[in-house]
């Protein structure tokens, strides 16, 4: 309290300093320092903030704040009248046949930089999704949103993927979820992700058809059905699946270093295992399961890739049409709806360590609570 207090009154003291100063021409271009105190305890929260937010110091933001691009401010009453269109008729008006001005002005060098410092995307499919947007935003927000069934399966899945991206954006710029509403009412409404093949559809994926696919994982029954929600639960790669099947559990708390799995049980029920395994770009630094599925789990005799994992894939191949593999993309766009990118990255192995880092510190709790409330709102509570 003492502390924030008396970063109030230096930041005032700045300001009223600022203020009183008579500026002569020449002193108005002169840098001047400013400064605030932060506890030694939150300076890693504050780093990983700058980082969500696509910033490596304080002084960028500071410089973005001064210059109004940060946060930005845009109109949305288009985005209203077109939801209420949509809404409505279930049919897109176009706006007196002009593009709705909130396509006008977008930076796309930002929109780059969060595809690839928030969503953590690689840099060349940062780069296909935002050309893709330059180019058919046009058509998908004109007045014949259907000309992109026009496009080859292939094509046309990167195009929705890139004004889905968009969207999301969108919302993280302003706070507003309009434009993701909008953009999922249009491709259901014209049916634009018809015939997208399994691993595009997911790709491109919203949350009716994850619905869908995890109420028929949940009939399967028996072994088969355990080995489902294994995958889809853990989210885990099947060689991470079998690693952590057969490796030898560390009596100590997870603050110990050795190659061993460290496991926390947290006390609304769900479990964080620490796997701190990495082959190349693929990592694993923990995963979080619920604890009577991973205990369930870990006394099962064998868990195989030739027999369990081969004959749960078969049967979801055959009953959910899809892969064994699929689960753990479902898994992501679960979680996706209670963790921000950054989160769910770390949960699929994606995220620099730095930012595993600061999450093992000081988000675990956060991070099992939001992992459970995804899960309830499709449905699946954990007892
Ligand atoms: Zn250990």
């Amino acid at each position: 309290m003492y502390n924030t207090l008396q970063n109030m009154e230096s930041i005032n003291n700045t300001t009223t300093k600022l203020k009183n100063e008579n500026y002569s021409s020449s002193k108005a271009t002169e840098f001047k320092t400013i400064g605030t105190k932060v506890k030694n305890i939150d300076i890693p929260i504050l780093n990983q903030r700058l980082k969500i937010y696509g910033y490596q110091t304080i002084g960028e933001l500071i410089h973005d704040f001064v210059k109004s691009k940060f946060p930005p401010v845009y109109d949305d009453e288009e985005l209203k009248s077109m939801k209420a269109n949509l809404q409505q008729n279930g049919q897109w008006t176009s706006l007196s046949g002009s593009y709705p001005t909130f396509l006008n002005n977008i930076d796309y060098d930002d929109m780059l930089k969060f595809y690839v410092n928030n969503l953590r995307l690689h840099n060349k499919s940062a780069r296909d999704l935002v050309s893709y947007f330059r180019r058919y935003y046009d058509i998908f927000f004109g007045n014949h949103p259907d000309e992109i069934l026009k496009y080859a399966p292939h094509k046309r899945s990167w195009i929705l993927q890139s004004i889905k991206k968009f969207a999301s954006y969108y919302k993280y710029k302003t706070g507003n979820p309009d434009c993701e509403d909008v953009v999922k009412r249009m491709i259901e409404r014209y049916n634009l992700n018809v015939s997208l093949d399994m691993k595009r559809a997911i790709y491109v994926v919203d949350d009716q058809y994850v619905v869908r696919k995890i109420d028929k994982l949940m009939t399967i029954q028996g072994d088969i059905g355990f080995i489902v929600k294994v995958g889809l639960f853990s989210g885990l790669r099947e060689e991470e699946i079998i690693y952590s099947h057969s490796k030898e559990i560390c009596p100590d708390n997870a603050g110990h270093k050795c190659d061993r799995l460290h496991v926390i049980n947290k006390p609304n029920g769900m479990s964080i295992v620490t796997l701190n395994w990495f082959r190349g770009n693929k990592q694993c630094y923990f995963f979080i399961m619920p604890s009577n599925i991973w205990k369930q789990f870990r006394n099962l005799p064998r868990f195989t890739r030739k027999e369990e994992i081969n004959s749960a894939h078969n049967i979801v191949k055959r009953e959910v049409e899809i892969k064994f593999m699929d689960l753990r993309k479902l898994h992501y766009n679960v979680v996706r709806n209670t963790m921000d990118p950054n989160e769910a990255d770390i949960l699929a192995g994606r995220a620099k360590t730095v930012s595993a880092q600061h999450y093992a510190l000081y988000q675990l709790d956060k991070m099992a609570e939001s992992y459970k409330q995804a899960w309830e709102k499709f449905g699946i509570t954990f007892s």
